[in-house]
């Protein structure tokens, strides 16, 4: 079987909480009196649906009925495909399968969770809700689910990708967006670095900074983030509950899983469902999040409390990170490019229940071009370290000869990211 699809009635009736399965997860704290935070302090900022998420124990928590035909809308269940094209070319004993969170509209898992938050700040009576994005694909999500709801989004777009992705802009238009080039100087933070540097190459942390304060100071919107955050990584396990009864069909269980990691929420979408099932003792994974060599938080980051953007207007949130005031270096993969990593990500890793490993830019996109030659689709920057990622297991095993079960996320397509594949591969 090269492709497993589900019913529409097979779309998940909750999402799971992985939270509930970690009573040590260190808490927000606020950064002058280091008190812990709780929902009443999030309230201001994100839709109040969403902060009692973020807060909630509950192990399952039910996705509303309305929610489910927009999961419909958007292409759920998405389908799961055998690479054997793949493993014929590297000649592996391995199996490797891939979840295609490529085929939703905006072309990446991100649509999951930017459904949820837009569908929760219309309830709220909100206008519109501000943001930040990197590569565009999380504006782009955000504009989707923000037309379909009703309300505007108003999208702080890191300035490299501004420039290196007039497509993304243009969805985001068509959808009925504003966005501006971040840092900008719209917000007190933007001009602080633009008279620092004119043609500053923004990054994510600065614009969720520039988002964050033009929320605060207007009643009418709040804030959205795109990854990180307990409730956004809840949305997306939407990804492995699918996969696991997928997997079942196929009568495999995998040995590897493997998601890449930005912010950590298509790595944790994929595999916090298998997860949960190492946390309660019942089966073993290795579990791999693959990172840029350029941005590698959980591979040679601090596990400390930090800020979640750059300037420090957020609370501090414990996580592996780089250093908040620490600026990546423009690589294609804008998605990835993130000076932290989930809590929740952040804390398995430090339990040793996952790994991670870091790849250079050069090596992740000969990847992509291997699996668009042999699979038929172009992957995301950002997807293809997890593809190289499952390259090297499969090799792995060949060199070990044994016949291990390779399970990753295909996070998106690359079709609106061509300019990285010409750049760094020189075609
Ligand atoms: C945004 C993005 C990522 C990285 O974000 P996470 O929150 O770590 O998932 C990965 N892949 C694609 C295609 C993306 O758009």
């Amino acid at each position: 079987m090269i492709r497993v699809d589900l019913g529409q009635e097979e779309i998940p009736t909750y999402w799971y909480n992985i939270v509930s399965d970690l009573p040590d997860l260190p808490p927000p704290i606020h950064p002058a009196t280091k008190e812990p935070l709780g929902p009443g302090d999030f309230y201001p900022l994100f839709p109040k649906e969403c902060v009692n998420q973020e807060f909630s124990k509950e192990k399952y928590i039910k996705i509303p009925e309305e929610l489910r035909e927009f999961y419909v809308r958007i292409g759920r269940p998405t389908p799961l495909y055998r690479a054997r094209r793949l493993e014929e070319y590297l000649r592996t004993p391995a199996k490797i399968y891939y979840k295609r969170e490529d085929v939703t509209p905006t072309g990446s898992h991100k649509l999951n969770t930017a459904l949820v938050q837009a569908f929760c700040a219309a309830k709220e009576g909100l206008e519109y809700l501000t943001t930040e994005t990197g590569a565009g694909q999380w504006g782009s999500a955000l504009s989707y689910a923000t037309s379909m709801m009703g309300l505007r989004a108003l999208v702080f777009m890191v300035r490299i990708s501004y420039q290196q992705k007039p497509y993304r802009k243009l969805v985001m238009k068509l959808y009925g967006a504003d966005i501006v080039p971040s840092p900008s100087d719209r917000t007190e933070i933007g001009r602080k670095y633009l008279e620092q540097d004119p043609n500053h190459p923004g990054s994510l942390g600065i614009a969720i900074s520039e988002a964050i304060e033009t929320a605060m100071k207007d009643e009418k919107a709040k804030y959205s983030l795109g990854s990180v955050l307990n409730h956004v990584l809840l949305h997306q396990t939407v990804i492995g509950l699918e996969a696991k009864k997928q997997m079942e069909i196929v009568g495999e269980k995998p040995d590897v899983l493997i998601g890449c990691v930005g912010g950590g929420s298509n790595f944790a979408g994929l595999t916090f469902p298998f997860i949960e099932e190492m946390l309660s003792g019942r089966e073993e994974y290795k579990v791999i999040a693959v990172e840029p060599r350029a941005s590698p938080s959980l591979t040679e980051g601090e596990y400390r409390y930090d800020f979640g953007d750059s300037a420090g207007v957020t609370p501090l949130i414990k996580m592996f990170t780089l250093g908040h005031d620490f600026v990546p270096p423009p690589i294609h993969a804008g998605g990835l490019r993130y000076h932290g990593a989930a809590p929740t990500v952040s804390l398995l890793k430090s339990k040793g229940v996952i790994k991670s490993i870091a790849y250079p830019q050069e090596d992740v996109f000969e990847a992509g071009r291997i699996f668009a030659m042999t699979e038929g689709l172009i992957p995301a920057p950002e997807t293809t370290h997890a593809v190289k990622a499952a390259i090297d297991e499969a090799l792995k095993a060949k060199e070990e000869g044994r016949e291990k079960v390779i399970l990753f996320n295909f996070s998106g397509h690359g079709l609106l990211d061509l300019k990285g594949y010409e750049d760094v591969l020189g075609l």
